[in-house]
């Protein structure tokens, strides 16, 4: 499958982040839980560069929690803090108050050795779109932030949410762009939703879930459409006559069904799945 990719405002969007940058002490970096590293653009690790790190695992709730713990660990070896959330129900946000100060431990410390006290740690959200980070801000500040810079006279852009005393968000999420230079990549980040539908072939994008459930789930197929194929083709087709997808005619309507098996997979009939495990980067 071939997914083309048109990154327009790369370079412009790229030198705005890293203007952005400079203004915080911390990077609080989104990822999708069911493909953390898919859904995440490595050059952020250089545009941080000696900034405090927070990964946060979203949408933990679409994903198996086994390898939510893995991937946890993978991040916090690479020096990150990681806080497991589901950014829609507010699940685990509680936490993070008490992870940015100690991710900010050295910060704090050189404020204070200055004679600083009670300077806001200063922070800004990114991830590639879709990934939850306008549902992340609104469900992190929720309704008691109080938006400063938001006054008169002040000139566009650095609009600061105000958290709580010790902690200031940008506004604006920093929007990464996706990668795909790896096919593999491409298909992970099409199976969540992250690239426009239209321009994908969906029935082989399901053919290619059915591929990855045979190996790493298979309970899942057999339980909730018994399926019992030897090659993803072949359940495709007995998905399609299960779920009554026919055509005009009586023949098999395998876009439909994939349709249908694509849609279950995100919206997490499935059960809870993760794509791709530390192991295989
Ligand atoms: P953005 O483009 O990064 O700002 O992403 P959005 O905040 O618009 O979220 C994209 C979609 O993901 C929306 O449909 C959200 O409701 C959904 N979403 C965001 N966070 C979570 C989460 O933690 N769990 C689940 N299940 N859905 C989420």
């Amino acid at each position: 499958m071939n997914i083309q990719w048109y990154p327009g405002h790369m370079t412009k969007a790229k030198r705005a982040m890293k203007e952005d940058i400079k203004l915080i002490d911390l990077i609080i970096e989104l990822v999708d839980a069911r493909v953390p590293l898919s859904s995440r653009n490595p050059d952020i690790d250089d545009l941080g560069a000696g900034k405090a790190r927070l990964v946060l695992l979203n949408k933990s709730d679409l994903a198996d929690e086994r390898c939510n713990n893995a991937w946890a660990s993978y991040f916090e070896e690479k020096g990150c803090h990681v806080v497991k959330v589901n950014s829609k129900s507010g699940a685990g946000l509680k936490s993070i108050n008490g992870v940015v100060l100690e991710a900010c431990k050295e910060k704090i410390e050189r404020d204070r050795r200055r004679g600083i006290l009670n300077r806001p740690v200063r922070a800004m959200v990114v991830g590639i779109p879709n990934v939850g980070k306008s549902t992340f801000i609104n469900s992190f500040a929720g309704k008691a932030c109080a938006k400063t810079g938001n006054k008169p006279g002040v000139t566009k852009g650095n609009q600061w949410i105000r958290l709580n005393k010790s902690l200031e968000l940008l506004d604006t999420p920093g929007i990464l762009w996706p990668r795909f230079e790896d096919q593999q990549v491409g298909i992970r980040l099409a199976l969540i939703g992250s690239i426009n539908d239209e321009i994908l072939n969906k029935e082989e994008l399901a053919m290619e879930l059915i591929r990855f459930l045979m190996s790493s789930y298979p309970q899942v197929l057999s339980e909730r459409y018994d399926l019992s194929a030897e090659d993803p083709l072949e359940g495709l087709m007995q998905i399609a006559r299960a779920r009554a997808c026919l055509a005009r005619g009586g023949e098999l309507d395998l876009n439909r069904a994939s349709n249908l098996l694509i849609e279950d997979f995100r919206s997490g009939k499935l059960g809870r799945l993760t794509l791709e495990t530390p192991q295989q980067s």
